[in-house]
């Protein structure tokens, strides 16, 4: 095996640095120096659980970009000393139906997370990139375009593509118009991309605060949420609703503001949700959902992004304040998304 430094759970905030073991490289292997790491929600969910379950060791983070130290005997889309990216999937069965379409993120045996997963191979438990160094199959790392900053361009892999596929799906392009209910990590994304897109785009927010940042992001429009009259004047109107609300919240207001036959894709909580079928009849509208990204989709979404100027807005902190930015996460105090600078493993 090889040997690491990493960010290893303990509790539900807390984070030990510790050794961690790597595999040795098979022939189909990178070995990854992690230079950067996003913090994402799900490695608050996934924290949250462990300490409730105590099961495997965690170690979280599931967005990051480095350079490759090493390749297997078989690689050949890599060279060491290239810079590349890693999202929350690191491998998939490659046969189904889904795997087939591109839509690894599908898979139907369900694609291994790249940490709380489990190896295909030889059933180890993958640990996250919250590391100094990730051990992953080629076909799931990603050159890094060059002009992305790459601790700007972490959290595209997984906040960045979870927005891009469904706006891509549902045929976003000049002339769409589009909302974004919520911006936070994935909104702020989902503005940029829909802006870039050629859509007409409006933040809904019940944070009038917000409202400078909206359009400095490059959204044409802001809705206050809070504001009844604002909403019920946009009635019918975006052909898609991204929702990127992560808590709970009554979807009826959402669809209302949906064009006849768009679509509300909620992205944000993934939990139960209540509608009324009179709320899709009226108008013929669509709830529908998404997360991550396949193997084409998230190299188009890189490329796209490096294309068009596009990374998050990031805070950059050492990763021994991971615990910091754990905590502010989940005060929503981040604008719009911490990335964790992993040198400090050395
Ligand atoms: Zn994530
Ligand atoms: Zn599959």
């Amino acid at each position: 095996m090889r040997t690491t430094i990493g960010w290893r759970a303990s509790g539900p905030t807390a984070l030990r640095r510790t050794s961690l073991e790597r595999r040795n490289l098979r022939s189909d292997d990178l070995a990854v120096r992690v230079d950067y790491s996003g913090v994402c929600h799900t490695d608050l969910h996934s924290l949250r659980d462990h300490d409730q379950r105590a099961i495997a060791p965690l170690v979280p983070g599931h967005e990051c970009t480095g350079v490759v130290t090493g390749t297997g005997a078989e690689v050949t889309a890599f060279s060491v000393g290239d810079r590349v990216a890693v999202g929350n999937i690191v491998d998939s069965c490659g046969t189904c139906a889904m795997c087939r379409a591109g839509q690894e993120n599908f898979c139907r045996s369900f694609p291994t997370l790249t940490y709380g997963g489990t190896d295909r191979r030889d059933g180890s438990t993958t640990l996250g990139a919250f590391s100094r160094e990730y051990v992953v199959r080629d076909r799931f790392a990603y050159p890094l375009p060059s002009g992305l900053d790459p601790a700007a361009a972490a959290p595209l892999m997984c906040a960045g593509v979870t927005v891009w596929e469904p706006l891509r799906a549902l045929g976003v392009g000049p002339g769409s118009r589009v909302a974004v209910a919520g911006l936070g990590g994935l909104g702020h994304l989902a503005v940029k991309l829909a802006v870039a897109l050629g859509a007409t785009t409006t933040v809904i927010s019940r944070t009038q605060e917000k409202r400078d940042d909206a359009l400095r992001l490059g959204a044409h429009d802001f809705l206050d949420s809070t504001d009844t009259r604002q909403m019920a004047a946009t009635r019918d109107t975006f052909d898609v609703v991204i929702d990127t609300i992560s808590a709970p919240h009554d979807l009826a207001p959402y669809l209302k503001v949906v064009a006849m036959d768009g679509t509300l894709s909620l992205l944000g909580y993934l939990g139960p949700v209540t509608v009324e079928a009179m709320d899709l009849l009226v108008g013929r509208k669509r709830l529908s959902s998404a997360g991550s990204g396949g193997r084409r989709s998230t190299a188009e979404m890189l490329q796209f992004c490096a294309d068009n100027g596009i990374a998050a807005d990031v805070e950059v902190l050492p990763s021994a304040q991971v615990e910091t930015a754990l905590d502010r996460l989940r005060r929503n105090d981040v604008r719009y998304r911490f990335v964790l600078d992993m040198s400090d493993l050395d």
